[in-house]
């Protein structure tokens, strides 16, 4: 297998080395990029299937963009080889360039990719891909997972295939728990039963009624033999003295009153501790925005969320850059984001028109 060593990054506020990267129309060096380009940041191969995000919305605006001699480059974190298929493809159809392995907020900031490096336009499409924790004791025992670890290994770096082709380990289960009601919650437990988990429970502190997840993907959970536990929630992971997790200390739930969100709150059952036995435990209760840019692009307004603040065009306050997606929604849909990366494309479209 070829060797792949990793890119060198530039720590924040230094020149970026000249930048090259290996794309499927030969090597691509950012200094070439001139004049007026947009970037985007994002790309679909994440977990979904049916994620194609912004860039087909800005696809169709494209033609648009082009009579204007302008080009789309796109800038993604994720290597080349987890998504290469995707990145020909785009390539190939719509004619942007992809540079992946770029961190913006590390690589380059969004300061200097305008103004040193002569963009004129941004799109921050960078999603909601921090993952939420618990923070209760035994969290960091081998064998427990955010849904974003667990299914990034299992989907994205095909984990299943270990051994037979793909590089990435995923534990082999036997007693999985899965915590939280969503539809991430959903696939983090309908995957593990695919990976050959004998058990896979759904822990969930409020009712079926409560649960985010769409009716459909509870009820296919349900289908797959998952055991749903409702009114429940874990106080605390248990391990053995490797490290490993054994199981999870639970406490009971019955519904209070209604909260900030509508929904009716879980009120701890006093004494109402019980143990399952694990091996496996995924966290999946949401996630939020990842700080990279907030911290790096001091100009720019966000929410108490760290959500990037927008107008109706998705401008930001940041003169030429506009955001859209789950960046801007919070954890959203992908039909959400890609009506906002139309709405952006929009907007962009017209900026562009004004400032040549
Ligand atoms: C497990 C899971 C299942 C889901 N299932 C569904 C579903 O069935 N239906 C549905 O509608 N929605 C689903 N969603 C939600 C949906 O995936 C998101 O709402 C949608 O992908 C948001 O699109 P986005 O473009 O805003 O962000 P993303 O699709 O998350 O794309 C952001 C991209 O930006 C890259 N990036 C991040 N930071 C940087 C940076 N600093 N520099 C460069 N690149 C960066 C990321 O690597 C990523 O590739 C699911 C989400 C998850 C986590």
């Amino acid at each position: 297998m070829e060797e792949k060593s990793a890119p060198k990054l530039p720590l924040i506020g230094e020149k970026a080395p000249e930048f090259e990267a290996p794309t499927t129309q030969g090597t691509l060096k950012l200094s070439d990029y001139k004049g007026s380009w947009l970037i985007l940041f994002s790309h679909p191969a994440d977990f979904t299937p049916v994620c194609t995000t912004e860039f087909m919305a800005f696809a169709e605006i494209y033609p648009e963009l082009q009579k204007r001699n302008t080009e789309l480059l796109g800038l993604s974190v994720d290597s080349t080889s987890s998504h290469i298929a995707w990145v020909r493809n785009v390539e190939e159809k719509m004619g942007v360039k992809i540079v992946c392995d770029f961190v913006v907020g590390r690589t380059r900031t969004i300061e200097q990719l305008m103004k040193e490096d002569g963009f004129d336009a941004v799109y921050v499409g960078v999603g909601a891909g921090l993952p939420r924790f618990m923070n209760i004791e035994g969290e960091s025992l081998v064998g427990v997972y955010s849904a974003n670890e667990y299914l990034t290994r299992a989907n994205l770096m095909k984990a299943y295939d270990f051994g037979k082709g793909a590089d990435t380990p995923i534990a082999i289960s036997k007693r999985v728990a899965v915590v939280g009601g969503g539809n991430v919650a959903m696939d983090a437990a309908r995957t593990a039963v695919r990976l050959g988990a004998e058990k896979v429970y759904l822990i969930y502190r409020r009712t079926e009624k409560e649960m985010p997840a769409r009716i459909e993907e509870v009820h296919h959970a349900k289908q797959e033999g998952i055991e749903f536990r409702i009114l429940q929630s874990p106080r605390r992971v248990l391990g053995n003295e490797d490290g490993h997790v054994t199981g999870i200390e639970c406490l009971r739930y019955e519904l209070g009153e209604p909260d900030d969100s509508g929904r009716r709150r879980p009120v701890v059952i006093e004494g109402s501790e019980f143990v399952i036995d694990l091996d496996t435990v995924i966290i999946a209760i949401g996630n939020g925005a990842n700080p990279l840019i907030r911290q790096t692009t001091p100009e720019m307004e966000f929410n108490k969320w760290g959500n990037i603040e927008v107008d109706e065009n998705c401008k930001t306050s940041m003169e030429g850059v506009y955001a859209g997606g789950d960046i801007v929604l919070g954890a959203a849909t992908v039909i959400l984001a890609m009506g906002q990366g139309r709405i952006a494309a929009a907007g962009i479209n017209e900026y562009l028109a004004q400032k040549k």
